[in-house]
């Protein structure tokens, strides 16, 4: 049985980063990839861990070697999927890419296999509270944010599947998502090595 690639979407306020904390601490059959990015590190964040942290010139000449699975341009900077490491780490276990929307249709695109799911606060007024609740950022970035979030709304039924982040609800998402790769493993088209010895 092949390992899964997973793409997780959601919106600045949507708790991905804590709902997929909580997922690699329910089970071990899980890796998140790591991507590259020409924005700058943010206090905390380390090389290698959150993002490869490259240049312009660096992510361009990725892009022109065809090192990337996809990119975006977003917010003024590059973000993405680097081949090499997704392969690498495929063979051990099920790969989690935390992308924006356009990356995700485009990994759709390339392996249509791949399972799309789209975490989402319960409602507008509560990611609108939890983006101004984080008071990290001016009014304007959290206006641009929450108009983006709508945008990106216009993609919701090209997901496979939808789960909400309640509050305080993070381990539920991540039990949501775990149940949702479980299933997704015993998929028929994902069973054909089971068809195939009833041929041998
Ligand atoms: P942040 O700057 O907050 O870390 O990320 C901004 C957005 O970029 C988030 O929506 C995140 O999911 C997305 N993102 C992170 N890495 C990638 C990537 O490799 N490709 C794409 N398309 N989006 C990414």
């Amino acid at each position: 049985m092949d390992n899964m690639l997973i793409v997780i979407s959601g919106p600045a306020g949507s708790g991905k980063g804590t709902v997929l904390k909580e997922l690699l601490q329910l089970s071990d059959d899980f890796a998140l990839s790591v991507s590259a990015t020409t924005r700058n590190p943010r206090p905390g964040e380390k090389d290698g861990v959150n993002y490869f942290f490259v240049t312009r010139e660096e992510f361009e000449e990725n892009i022109k070697n065809d090192k990337l699975i996809e990119y975006t341009e977003y917010c003024g900077n590059y973000y993405g999927t680097i081949s090499s490491k997704v392969e690498e780490l495929l063979k051990e276990k099920n790969v989690i890419l935390e992308i924006e929307v356009e990356g995700a249709m485009n990994v759709k695109r390339k392996f249509p296999e791949a399972v799309l799911i789209l975490l989402l606060p319960p409602d507008f007024k509560t990611l609108e509270a939890r983006l101004r609740g984080r008071a990290t950022e001016t009014d304007e970035v959290i206006r641009a944010r929450l108009e983006k979030s709508r945008k990106e709304m216009a993609c919701f039924d090209r997901y496979d599947y939808v789960v909400v982040n309640m509050d305080k609800g993070a381990q539920d998402a991540a039990l949501d998502i775990l149940n949702i790769t479980k299933s997704e493993i015993k998929r028929t088209s994902r069973r054909l090595e089971v068809k195939e010895k009833f041929y041998e």
